[in-house]
């Protein structure tokens, strides 16, 4: 009897699996066409100076315009993504996409472009960068590079010297999610960052915890010392805003200056000087 049970367990459990791995399949063949079909689009949100609250550039963020299912957020397949392999062709398109739009904008507005920790691993990626600049034409000074702490993990002298590279070029460097995983204040100095991202859950807890004050101000002499600036995530109220500004953040990204949106919906009219032009 318990046998039987236990053999029931294993059918049931062999079943769930089974369910999962083929969503799983039909999620990645469907990725696999999206990329084929163009299905992948860029949005785009800006960050701000702290300081004067003009715009200052946007950050690339990939939505999957599904057939059936309508807008997926990269959170539901840049993993899939990332195991499938299939981010080394939809890093390339992101990057492609975002220089071609941004070739277009005014030239003091930035353009910043997450990488993937696998991406880091093509051999390709430098030729792939240089050549994405060079036909879109965008000077490499107005590329930001955003790398996530979990990238210089492995392999860390060989990372360091392909961020070498893309800074002889002029691309910028940021360090994305600052806070969050494994970070080590080790990385600021081995690596050639220019700018520090701190992770929206520090923001979140600001007004609230006088500890997260704590935190923020000393990223913020920190990266001082170290000739970095900071950009704060997710910043959502006024009230943020004017206590990062106080703690003396240099740039601020979230929805209070703008959500990610479709290239079609961002004003580009005269230097902006109020972030809520574009909030449409
Ligand atoms: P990230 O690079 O840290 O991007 C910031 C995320 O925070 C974006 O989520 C953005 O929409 C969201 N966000 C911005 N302002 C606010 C705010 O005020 N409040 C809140 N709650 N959220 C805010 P999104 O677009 O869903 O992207 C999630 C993550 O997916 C990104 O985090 C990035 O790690 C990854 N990702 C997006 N596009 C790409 C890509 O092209 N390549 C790679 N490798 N990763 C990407
Ligand atoms: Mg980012
Ligand atoms: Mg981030
Ligand atoms: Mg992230």
């Amino acid at each position: 009897r318990s046998k039987s049970a236990g053999r029931n367990c294993f059918t049931v459990y062999d079943e769930a699996m089974s369910a999962e791995l083929e969503a799983r399949n039909t999620l990645e063949g469907d990725l696999r066409d999206a990329i084929a079909r163009c299905q992948l689009e860029v949005h785009y949100q800006p960050f701000v100076d702290a300081l004067s609250g003009e715009r200052r550039g946007f950050e690339a963020l990939v939505r999957w315009r599904h057939p059936t299912r309508g807008l997926i957020p990269p959170d539901q397949f840049i993993a899939l993504a990332e195991e499938t392999g299939l981010i080394v062709p939809l890093g390339e398109f992101v990057l492609r996409r975002a220089c071609a739009d941004a070739a277009g904008w005014p030239a003091e507005l930035m353009i910043a472009v997450n990488l993937s920790p696998i991406q880091f691993k093509e051999a390709e990626l430098f030729d792939m960068i240089c050549a994405a600049l060079a036909d879109s034409g965008l000077p490499p000074q107005r590329l930001e590079i955003e790398i996530t702490e979990s990238v210089l993990l492995e392999r860390g002298s060989e990372n360091h010297a392909f961020m070498e590279r893309l800074k002889q070029l002029g691309v910028e460097l940021a360090l994305d999610d600052f806070g969050t995983g494994y970070s080590s204040l080790s990385y600021l100095t081995a690596f050639p960052f220019d700018k520090i991202k701190i992770d929206k859950s520090f923001i979140r807890n600001l007004t609230q915890q006088p500890r997260s004050s704590a935190i923020i101000s000393s990223i913020v002499t920190l990266a001082r010392g170290l000739d970095m600036s900071v950009t704060a995530e997710g910043v959502e109220t006024p009230e943020e805003f004017d206590r990062l500004k106080a703690l003396g953040v240099n740039f601020a990204q979230g929805y209070l200056f703008g959500r990610p949106h479709p290239i079609e919906r961002i004003l580009f009219d005269a230097p902006v000087k109020s972030s809520r032009l574009d909030a449409a």
